[in-house]
């Protein structure tokens, strides 16, 4: 189900921006799966992207592009949310793309490898990731372009970008400023950068200039008075190879309605 609250129409497309892979809020005991959001839109003469997921959303979001008939190659722009792997680990497949990164976070992920803090979930290796590509770093605010701004809201991470998006709909895409739908409705910080103070200042400050939220690890929602209301279904599945159980045995299908929820 799809509410009503779009300029367009198919699932998964807010305005301008369309989401290509949605993200997944849960883990297993062994860690975190790290689907996050990744969306599609365009700038004036080029095609662009929000975040890029990780190596084992390749395939699929190779197959999304393909879908759309848009080659790797015609991705100009890539704006990362922040240096996570679950965000970034992709960016290689767009060679021509301009990345776009606060510096708050470039100089945050420097510390990691220099040592100073610990973040085990900054790739070692990520300085290799910008290399021979155009790289763009941006203050604390910047205008990409009329209608869509980028702003540093820290606190997940130091560097972490929220996308505002005006058009027609406005729509907020969050990295991982907010994940998911139980951190905009109790504030409760679920990884260790963030914590309530700030998490809570950032949710008031995306849903003071967005009627639309794309959180990093879950479905678009819009914050109401008191619950949120999912604007797409979603299915999850796990499939195992146990044996001697059977082959690709579905271990979980898990299939979420769109619509409203009240507040715990
Ligand atoms: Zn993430």
């Amino acid at each position: 189900m799809m509410r009503t609250n779009r300029k367009s129409g198919s699932p998964g497309e807010l305005g301008k921006l369309k989401i290509l892979l949605p993200g997944i809020p849960s883990r297993s005991s062994r860690g975190w799966f790290g689907y996050c959001t990744v969306i599609l839109f365009p700038l004036a003469n080029r095609w662009a992207l929000f975040d890029t997921g990780h190596y084992s959303d390749r395939a699929l979001l190779l197959e999304s592009l393909q879908k759309r008939q848009i080659d790797p190659a015609e991705i100009g722009a890539v704006v990362l949310s922040h240096l996570h792997f679950d965000h970034v680990l992709n960016v290689s497949m767009f060679k021509n793309a301009t990345l776009i990164v606060s510096k708050a976070e470039l100089d945050y992920a420097q510390m990691v490898s220099d040592g100073k803090i610990t973040d085990p979930s900054i790739p070692d290796f990520w300085p290799v990731l910008f290399e021979g590509q155009d790289v763009q770093a941006v203050d604390d605010a910047v205008e990409l372009e009329p209608g869509l701004k980028l702003v540093n809201l820290p606190g997940h991470t130091p560097g972490c970008l929220a996308m505002f998006c005006d058009d027609g709909i406005s729509v907020a895409a969050c990295g991982d400023v907010i994940k998911n739908g139980w951190e905009a409705l109790t504030a409760e910080a679920g990884s260790p950068g963030s914590t309530s103070d700030n998490l809570q200042e950032n949710i008031k400050f995306i849903a003071d200039r967005a009627r639309v939220i794309i959180p990093g690890h879950d479905r678009p929602f819009i914050l109401r008075q008191n619950g949120i209301e999912y604007l797409t279904d979603v299915t999850w599945q796990v499939q195992g190879n146990f044996y001697p159980r059977s082959r690709d045995e579905i271990l979980l299908n898990l299939e979420m309605k769109g619509g409203y929820c009240p507040k715990p």
